[in-house]
């Protein structure tokens, strides 16, 4: 059953899963509705490469999701992380055959969009994303393209950001008649979404292509390790400039925080499994070579916005101290961190 639903929620994963400049690590999801009931999206802890026909994701009744978070907004003095993660696992609606997973976290704004939902953590987005002037920069590049958009300034991830999404598309559907095409989230990422699920691949695409135009950004590099006696090094040229050029040791990349996966990924690891070498501009990884690939992207990542940021000479704009004290002790995204050691 749902072959078609399947095959689309494959095909818009596979799209940008294996894209490091899309994705990093396990961050970013999909999703798609296979009926006004059923919402497949990602699994929590899965990376949006290993979706399959059969794999990586799990069903939940997102018309009861939407139900259940307005009925929060209503009650007083309740853990609202917590009861978002109750709900979010007592809508889980297994399909025959497939693994009981969590859903991701983020699957309350995938509630309220279109049938086919991409969101990614593209570093081309990051730029306007993460940047002082990108709600301006949005405008420059999108106000007169065929997209429409909305631009969120940073809410703590789950429940407020499901909430903060639903009201903004509410408010641009009654003003222009139609949902939009295309989301940014400062310090976070992109979403694009559509009913047809070609088209939202379209829209992710198109949309990525004309911020590499207006940034002029410089071709995301691939990410290398080395196998050392110890782990693995970093054998990124870009990496390994930016620690000498930015002087940047392990309390540069734990206090200069651009957005939540970069805490998520590397708070309990800096000084400890990730030792950095500034004046040799060496990372070492002590860890198994899969973990050591995930957290040289996701550092990757990181350093490429920075570096394209200064290049363009716009203003970094850092995570917000709440954001800050947020994911560090959000318990959905420990499980999600946990994941990345399997
Ligand atoms: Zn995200």
């Amino acid at each position: 059953m749902f072959n078609e639903s399947k095959k689309a929620m494959t095909a818009i994963s596979q799209y940008c899963g294996n894209r490091v400049d899309y994705v990093q690590g396990g961050g970013g999801n999909t999703s798609y509705k296979f009926n006004d009931k059923l919402m497949a999206i990602k699994a929590s802890g899965y990376t949006l490469a290993d979706v399959q026909p059969e794999q990586g994701y799990v069903t939940v009744d997102y018309s009861k999701i939407s139900r259940k978070y307005d009925e929060i907004s209503k009650k007083m003095d309740i853990d609202v992380e917590a009861e978002t993660l109750l709900i979010n696992l007592d809508c889980v609606e297994l399909l025959h055959g497939m693994k009981d997973l969590r859903p991701s976290v983020e699957v309350g704004f995938h509630s309220y969009l279109q049938k086919a939902v991409i969101h990614t953590h593209s570093v081309y987005s990051n730029l306007l994303c993460c940047s002082d002037e990108g709600r301006d920069n949005a405008k420059s590049i999108f106000e007169n393209s065929k997209y429409g958009y909305i631009y969120i300034p940073f809410i703590s991830p789950g429940y407020t950001l499901s909430i903060r999404v639903k009201d903004e598309v509410i408010a641009y559907k009654a003003e222009n008649g139609k949902m939009p095409d295309l989301i940014f989230m400062e310090s976070h990422g992109m979403i694009a979404s559509n009913d047809d699920y070609e088209t939202a691949i379209e829209i992710h695409e198109t949309a990525n292509q004309m911020m590499i135009d207006y940034f002029n950004s410089v071709e995301f590099p691939k990410a290398i390790i080395k196998k050392t006696s110890k782990g693995f090094s970093s054998k990124t040229e870009m990496i390994n400039k930016f620690i000498v050029d930015f002087s940047a040791d392990e309390n540069y990349f734990d206090t200069v925080n651009i957005y939540p996966d970069q805490i998520v990924y590397l708070q309990n690891n800096l000084g400890k499994t990730i030792l950095i070498d500034k004046d040799n501009a060496s990372i070492e990884y002590i860890m198994s070579e899969k973990q050591a690939q995930t957290l040289e992207e996701v550092l990757l990542g990181v350093v490429y916005i920075i570096t394209e940021i200064k290049r363009n000479e716009l203003s970094l704009k850092l995570l917000c101290k709440e954001g800050e004290d947020f994911i560090r002790n959000w318990e959905s995204e420990k499980y999600r961190a946990s994941l990345v050691n399997d």
